[in-house]
């Protein structure tokens, strides 16, 4: 398929007013745009509970008992996994803490956390409420690797280093596969494995990775991952999230909080006292899944699944390469900087743009309200725009860079 005709699978909010009928949309790594096939699959679903009632658990045409299995292949495929190794489930800071429960286990000197100092604040509330909870200071459990001074990101010598230098005292290193704020891709084969060499476990938060760059964590050898499927996923806001533990781990004597899907389903309505958990990732599941929560990730991935990411990944650059031309241009004569890294192996979709002088919320709402163009600030000075494969083009890029050309001064 063309890529304008992937475009039209997706609804393109529409403009108001302005010489063009939709918004250019630049918003897809906060929440992706709706398929238009969403609601026609989620409508089967709920005409299934509506003819089944409770039967629908076993005589859908998609049974909810299942249901969470017909996501495990697509999601696999997508973070280069092994079915075994992924599930989908949850939220994705709920997914961390459960993670958490069985992958930060601080003992004697190894009781650090380590943290990417611009990490989203969720995952920053996340590891310091779990030092607590370990009976730890935050202050001094949590370890934030800050760039050097006068650089925007970190280099992944500088993340060797400190393992080589300090790991023996790192319980966990978990980072962001690709930076929320700056758009930064780690490498993340070479930080996990200096991660193991000193003795740590190796989670990512792949938020800003998952359907945004390809991903190879079974080789890479991750312990864990977890991402969320409503920024590029395209799953609808607040979307459920999937989990990555490494079939190393499966059937591994590790702590987990439990419920009833936490074991196997061939016994689980055999409804002992005790779980049989299963040698899989489903073994972290607690809660029997939201069907109709699961429906729209069922779609997404299905998208993903048939156009792929090697194909995925070409046109992003395509686009994003485009897209940082044009404002190389605009920023040239303006108090503005692009921080995201040029290199293409370590940018994905997202453009990070900084004001240095100027409200970032501010001029995003111009951008808007005067050009149609969605792009998200992130206070006091990024702008973000993230062209996206699926349904962004050339001509949303250069509406972006003539939006941002007409909203920021020139400088004598
Ligand atoms: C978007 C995002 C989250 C959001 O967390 P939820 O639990 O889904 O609300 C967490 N961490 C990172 C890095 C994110 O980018």
């Amino acid at each position: 398929m063309s890529f304008e005709g992937l475009r039209h699978l997706f609804h393109i909010p529409p403009a108001e007013g302005g010489d063009y009928p939709e918004v250019a949309y630049f918003a897809g790594n906060s929440l992706g745009l709706q398929p238009r096939a969403t609601r026609v699959e989620l409508n089967e679903d709920l005409d299934e509970w509506a003819r089944l009632g409770v039967e629908g658990h076993l005589d859908a045409a998609r049974p909810w008992l299942p249901y969470h299995e017909l996501l495990t292949q697509p999601a696999a495929r997508l973070v280069g996994a092994l079915p075994s190794e992924v599930v989908v489930m949850n939220s994705l800071t709920v997914d961390l803490h459960l993670l958490m429960v069985s992958f930060y286990r601080p003992a004697g000197a190894r009781t650090r956390i380590v943290i990417e100092d611009a990490a989203f604040p969720s995952d920053s509330y996340a590891v310091r409420s779990q030092a607590r909870f370990h009976g730890l200071d935050p202050e001094t459990t949590v370890v934030r690797l800050k760039p050097r001074d006068g650089e925007d990101t970190l280099r992944t010598e500088d993340v060797v280093a400190f393992l080589e230098r300090e790991g023996d005292t790192v319980a966990l290193l978990m980072l962001g596969g690709v930076n929320y704020l700056t758009g930064e891709v780690m490498d993340m084969a070479t930080i996990t494995k200096a991660g193991h060499a000193a003795g740590a476990v190796v989670g990512w938060d792949l938020a800003h990775a998952a359907g945004n760059i390809p991903l190879d964590l079974h080789e890479w050898g991750a312990d864990f991952a977890a991402w969320c499927s409503y920024k590029y996923l395209n799953s609808g806001p607040g979307a459920l999230a999937g989990v990555f533990v490494h079939e190393r781990h499966h059937g591994a004597d590790l702590q987990r909080f439990e419920g009833w899907w936490s074991t196997e389903a061939t016994t689980r309505f055999e409804m002992t006292p005790e779980s049989r958990p299963p040698r899989s990732a489903d073994a972290w599941q607690v809660s029997n899944p939201p069907i109709f929560a699961m429906g729209p990730v069922r779609t997404s991935l299905r998208i993903f699944d048939e156009v792929g990411m090697p194909v995925l990944r070409e046109r992003s650059l395509h686009l994003t390469t485009y897209l940082r031309e044009l404002l190389d241009e605009v920023v040239a004569t303006r108090p503005l900087s692009v921080i995201t890294p040029r290199e293409p192996e370590r940018h994905g979709c997202q453009l990070s743009v900084r004001l240095h002088e100027g409200n970032a919320g501010a001029l995003t709402k111009r951008l808007r309200f005067e050009h149609g163009v969605i792009a998200d600030a992130r206070q006091p000075d990024i702008v973000r725009f993230a062209p996206v494969p699926l349904y962004s083009t050339e001509e949303d890029c250069r509406r972006a860079a003539a939006a941002l050309a007409a909203c920021v001064e020139e400088t004598q």
